[in-house]
């Protein structure tokens, strides 16, 4: 069978390399020239150690990729332990790249016909499939910065979000050797940099901020669900159709709270191996696996709307605290209920 793969990213390149192991070489295309300083596109590279597990099914060792454990967190003050890390990304894809040819090129629909199916992995361009029935993203800006402290404190690890208007948060990721990702993401925002430089202000007596690179980016907050259709059919030029299927981003396999979206895409992308060709069988695993997300779209969806009466209901506040406790993050819940009081508040008073 012939299979075509748009965006080498995550999810595309973890796809090809499961797919290889079941004796299918598809066709890997990626021609998008990413303007940042990594060559990809803009993430914070935070991933739960869990990743491991899918690590060794690509035959690669979680210990070459990580780059800093964040073994306890500040949640607004809170801190709480966490079995999350940062990995080296950038390293990750060349890995799961290794073995396999992509082609430097968006693919194009011409040469598309020559193929029986054609994998949508083009992360927030979803450049193939149709539109998302409804779709929500999050505008983000990101710097790494070396912190040097001028005392002895070291900056810890942490997620804010008192620090931002309306939806969205302010991220910490230690990336060691005195590196962080220091980044701000928020639905409706127009002020990422501000606030981030207010940050910069806010901490300058007790460190040194010194910017290495910047960047840009966007992240799918729509739940699976909500970007649904998650494959579709497509006619070729002599009348016979042809299979689209979606993973990762571009199906928005992310958490709409947290944005988290790298090893969702990879459990994504070994959803699609374990049931392929079955697009249908697919699409309801997807949907059964990842229905915790569009619970997450719709209490976003409930704290943007404009009549709303009042900040967050009891369910609301039941999935950011089932958020932390799948996120292995240990925060209390009465604790966590009371933060997410606060979040109503910066959503009333933005
Ligand atoms: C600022 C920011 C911080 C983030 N931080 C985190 C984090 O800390 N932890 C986490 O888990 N998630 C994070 N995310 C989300 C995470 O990066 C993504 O959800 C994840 O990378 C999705 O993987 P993917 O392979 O589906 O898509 P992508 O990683 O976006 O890969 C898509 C690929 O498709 C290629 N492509 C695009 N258009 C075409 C085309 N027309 N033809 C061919 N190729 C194309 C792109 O070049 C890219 O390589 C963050 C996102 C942002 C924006």
């Amino acid at each position: 069978m012939k299979i075509a793969i748009a965006g080498a990213g995550i999810a595309g390149s973890y796809l090809a390399r499961l797919l290889q192991e079941k004796g299918i070489t598809p066709d890997l295309f990626d021609g998008v020239e990413h303007e940042t300083t990594c060559r990809c596109r803009s993430c914070g590279w935070g991933a739960p150690t869990g990743i491991g597990k899918y690590l060794a099914l690509a035959g690669l060792d979680f210990d070459d990729y990580l780059m800093e454990p964040m073994v306890s967190m500040n949640f607004d003050g809170l801190v709480a332990k966490t079995p999350l890390c940062t990995i080296n990304k950038p390293r990750l894809l060349r890995a799961l790249g290794s073995g396999l040819t992509v082609h430097k090129q968006p693919l194009k629909i011409q040469e598309a016909d020559t193929y029986e199916v054609i994998v949508d992995a083009t992360g927030i361009n979803r450049a193939i499939l149709p539109q998302c029935r409804s779709d929500l993203v999050l505008p983000t800006v990101q710097h790494r910065v070396k912190v040097e402290p001028l005392g002895s404190e070291h900056l810890e690890a942490g997620v804010y979000g008192n620090r931002i208007p309306g939806l969205g948060y302010l991220w910490i990721f230690p990336l060691g050797q005195s590196q962080y990702h220091i980044g701000v993401g928020g639905i409706r925002l127009d002020q990422h940099e501000s606030i981030l430089e207010q940050f910069y202000a806010e901490h300058a007596h007790r460190f040194i901020f010194t910017p290495i690179c910047s960047c840009r980016g966007v992240v799918r907050v729509a739940s699976p669900y909500y970007s649904a259709p998650l494959y579709a059919s497509r006619t070729r030029e002599d009348g016979s159709p042809q299979r689209v299927i979606g993973v990762g981003e571009a199906i928005g396999t992310v958490s709409p709270f947290t944005g988290e979206g790298i090893v969702y895409s990879l459990e994504c992308a070994r959803l699609l191996v374990d049931t392929f060709p079955d697009e249908k069988s697919y699409a309801s695993k997807v949907l059964a696996r990842f229905w915790w997300m569009k619970k997450e779209r719709e209490t976003l969806d409930y704290l943007l709307s404009e009549g709303r009466a009042s900040g967050p209901r009891l369910r609301d506040r039941w999935r950011f605290f089932r958020n932390a406790r799948r996120s292995g993050i240990g925060l209390p819940i009465i604790e966590a209920f009371r933060r997410m009081g606060s979040l109503s508040r910066w959503v009333e008073n933005p």
